[in-house]
């Protein structure tokens, strides 16, 4: 028998591959009228995920449904231990929920192979995280051309794309240091650039500013900004009020459960 969602899956995988190499060749970024015309990006109904199932078990969420469009730019606020970290997870296709279903561009996440997975992962998310994760013996951009080694790049390519995209992020000066060369600040930003070579077009920030003073906080916010100007959607986790407030739209996140979920440009009119 035809299975009509494995079709729609494997259609789906094809665009994204279609669309990453469209990105790469001729280094397109998704553009207004794009954003516009594809509408729902991710769509979360009645998600849950308990770790620890039985007796000690931990709802870190608890019948989540989330809608977020292409294009956003997002901030998922809460406290420590609200889940933010496990919503994020479960948007990166990172962890599997014990219930609920999770649709990425329409398709079903709980359908995609192991394979198919991965393959959103690479094409489509660009992954930001608070210790910046980045490889200490390497420098920053060989820090930067790693991933696009998974993605089949080209040595030269992946050298060509690394030197831009660390340019975009004011870092063509500090090309070769190592990251214990750097500051807190320089090293998140060799971060996003390694998130952004190969344009992915949603990015996905996990307290990106955790671990950051103000002013570096103030540029890499910037930073995530601009990147949504250009056209990406943006995901930000935070516990911070003052990032939130710089975002289009805020969701707040407590005890696993959305409890709030407003456009900025709304409250400020309601005063
Ligand atoms: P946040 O990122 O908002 O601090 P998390 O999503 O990390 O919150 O955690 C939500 C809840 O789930 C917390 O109570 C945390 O202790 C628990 N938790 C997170 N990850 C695990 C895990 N792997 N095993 C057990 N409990 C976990
Ligand atoms: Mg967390």
């Amino acid at each position: 028998m035809i299975n009509i969602h494995r079709i729609g899956l494997t259609f789906t995988i094809v665009y994204y591959k279609i669309r990453y190499c469209i990105n790469v060749i001729i280094q397109e970024q998704p553009s207004g009228g794009m954003r516009e015309n594809m509408g729902k990006l991710i769509e979360i109904k009645d998600m849950s995920k308990i770790y620890n199932p039985g007796e000690n078990e931990v709802k870190a969420l608890d019948h989540v449904n989330l809608r977020i469009d292409t294009g956003e730019y997002v901030t998922i606020i809460g406290h420590s231990g609200s889940g933010k970290s496990t919503l994020m997870n479960m948007l990166g296709c990172l962890d599997v929920p014990t219930s609920g279903r999770y649709f990425l561009c329409g398709a079903d996440v709980s359908e995609m192979t192991d394979d198919e997975l991965s393959d959103i992962r690479n094409l489509e998310i660009g992954f930001i995280f608070q210790g910046f994760n980045l490889i200490q013996s390497l420098t920053a951009v060989e820090n930067v051309e790693l991933p696009l080694i998974y993605r089949g790049i080209g040595k030269r390519e992946r050298h060509r794309l690394a030197v831009e995209s660390l340019e975009k992020v004011g870092l063509s000066h500090r090309m070769d240091h190592k990251p214990s060369q750097m500051s807190g600040g320089q090293q998140q930003r060799v971060a996003i650039a390694r998130a952004i070579a190969a344009a992915p077009p949603v990015i996905l920030a996990d307290e990106p500013t955790g671990n950051l003073d103000s002013s570096s906080t103030e540029e890499i916010i910037g930073i995530l900004r601009s990147l949504h100007e250009d056209g990406r959607t943006v995901i930000i986790i935070t516990h911070d009020n003052d990032i939130a407030e710089k975002a289009d739209r805020v969701i707040c996140i407590k005890d696993g459960k959305i409890v709030d979920d407003y456009m900025n440009a709304d409250r400020q009119k309601e005063g």
